[in-house]
């Protein structure tokens, strides 16, 4: 058996590979952005021709995943929490379809938002869709739990989502490999009854999915992956996914002989929770995300033997801690070894010599001009243009909402009303913004910072690099408004000049603000020595 020191998201990866997937459908998001990469960089991949090129966005990436299950393959599709949000629909009409290869669902959640706009909690999408959902609590757990999935994800004919957040992404462990399994064969899905969702059709297979719930909860009450550590007392803990890992570490520091029932596998295994619940007097829930289960647990009754994030015995907000289960548990907590002074807490900032520093340098002089100096933002590096000594943006709410929301703004009669956005974000869900206003001939200036790149995320591909003034031409921008400027000192003066020029433009003008991201730059020019 092979061993390997992983980081949880390369868990998955290496899992994948020897699940035997034939494809991994990913836009880069963080915390999971590492799960495609390690694919990509696998001599066992290529050797197998896995496919496993970025997606233009998490809903093109899982309506390719669920294409590659219809024809019989093993896939899988990664994204970080807020992703699901734009696979949403193809991922609970996938559900109402079922798959036909296995097909695994890997979203990477993010307490605390490290690096996200909020901190959702994607169980409660396994709940709403009433998907089976697994959430391992250490990387070993992660390898074993994909292989598992990929199982059942052919048995229940469901797609089966696994849940993994940002301490347990990006943490290593040694991982155990088994055996790498062949992979599936093609052999498309005939049944068309079950693929078109006209609705005579959709609602049979929505009361099968109803039907199969409780073969789901049988599945859960079985599972190797829910149990109970035995322990003597009147108070127990119900610890989900990575709260087990924290519960155990304080169980074992502080020798506290308390009973825990781990639970990993949902939906929830009802009998073996009820037993446990009725066994003790009090119980804590112990889940990284929203109080999903304790609330229900708790029902409308507000069942009071109970505790967790609702009543304040564990933070209502961010990651768990050891030592906030500590706390919670009524020990002292771990003593924290002291940070060393290299450590200390540094603003984000631009890197030094980045293109979007010249950018806004030169927005900020155009709009110095205007009494209205609104700039709609989006999610990118040049996010950071919000902060000093730019403070050049305004909004940033997601992906795509910096056309939208100028748009929205221009309609108002806001004056200029321009969007900042970077190309692969333009290219995952600016597009349909930009054809918007096109249609209803909006006086926007779309400016798309290009450095043919996904800077924020590592430097991926970009799906738009090289293609972006077709692209704007092609969805009908006026081409003698779509113009292309250098972002550098040297083009100051010119760059504010036709800034101003498109600002004054009562239509749509777009601005390809054009130049590779440094970082990517000396990457790129390093692998060439
Ligand atoms: S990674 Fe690239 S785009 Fe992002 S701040 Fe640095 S230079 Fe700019």
């Amino acid at each position: 058996m092979k061993e390997q020191l992983l980081l949880g998201a390369e868990a998955v990866a290496v899992a994948a590979i020897d699940a035997g997937i034939s494809g991994v459908y990913a836009y880069p998001g963080t915390p999971s952005t590492e799960i495609t990469e390690y694919i990509q960089k696998s001599k066992e991949a290529r050797e197998r021709k896995v496919r496993c090129r970025w997606s233009a966005n998490e809903k093109t990436a899982y309506e390719a995943a669920l294409g590659m299950s219809y024809a019989g393959k093993r896939s899988m599709v990664c994204m970080k929490h807020v992703g699901l949000n734009v696979a949403a629909d193809a991922f609970i009409n996938s559900a109402i379809t079922g798959i036909n290869g296995g097909m695994v669902v890997v979203v990477a959640d993010d307490p605390s938002m490290h690096s996200s706009q909020n901190e959702q909690d994607t169980r409660v999408y396994g709940k709403f869709a009433f998907l089976p959902l697994m959430e391992p609590s250490n990387q070993q757990e992660v390898y074993e739990s994909v292989q598992y999935a990929f199982e059942m994800s052919e048995t229940v004919k469901l797609p089966v989502l696994l849940r993994v957040t940002t301490r347990l992404s990006h943490s290593r462990a040694i991982v155990k490999r088994t055996e790498i399994k062949a992979q599936n064969a093609l052999n498309p899905d005939t049944d068309k009854r079950k693929w078109i969702l006209l609705p005579a059709i959709a609602r049979m297979r929505y009361s099968n999915l109803l039907s199969a719930q409780s073969e789901l909860v049988k599945l859960s009450e079985s599972s190797k992956f829910n149990r109970v550590v035995e322990g003597t007392g009147s108070k127990g803990v119900i610890a989900f996914g990575i709260a087990f890992n924290y519960v155990m570490e304080v169980k074992q520091t502080q020798n506290l002989d308390i009973p825990v029932l781990k639970v990993s596998q949902y939906p929830l295994p009802e009998k073996q929770i009820k037993e446990f619940i009725d066994k003790y007097d009090e119980i804590l829930i112990a889940e990284e995300g929203y109080p999903v289960y304790e609330e229900f647990l708790r029902g409308f009754s507000d069942n009071k033997k109970l505790r967790g994030r609702l009543d304040g015995t564990l933070p209502r907000m961010g990651e768990l801690s050891p030592d906030a289960m500590a706390k919670a548990l009524g020990v002292a907590g771990i003593q924290p070894k002291a940070i060393p002074s290299v450590v200390v807490s540094r603003p984000p900032e631009l890197c030094k010599g980045c293109s979007h520093r010249d950018l806004f340098e030169e927005l900020n002089a155009v709009l110095s001009g205007y009494e209205q100096k609104h700039v709609f933002g989006d999610i990118g590096c040049y996010t950071l243009g919000a902060l000093k000594p730019y403070e050049a943006i305004n909004t940033c709410v997601d992906m795509g909402a910096s056309v939208t929301m100028a748009k929205g703004a221009a309609d108002a009669g806001l004056h200029p009303a321009v969007a900042v956005i970077g190309d692969s974000t333009f290219t995952h869900s600016g597009i349909t913004g930009l054809l918007d206003c096109v249609n209803d001939k909006s006086a926007v200036t779309i400016i798309i910072s290009d450095n043919s790149t996904t800077a924020m995320t590592g430097g991926q591909d970009s799906a738009g690099t090289n293609k972006l003034f077709d692209i704007c031409k092609g969805i009908g921008v006026d081409e003698k408004h779509i113009r292309t400027l250098i972002p550098l000192k040297s083009n100051l003066e010119e760059n504010i000049a036709a800034l101003k020029e498109e600002f004054e433009y009562q239509g749509v003008s777009v601005i390809l603000a054009t130049r590779e991201c440094v970082q990517v730059a000396a990457r790129n020019k390093k692998a060439k020595k």
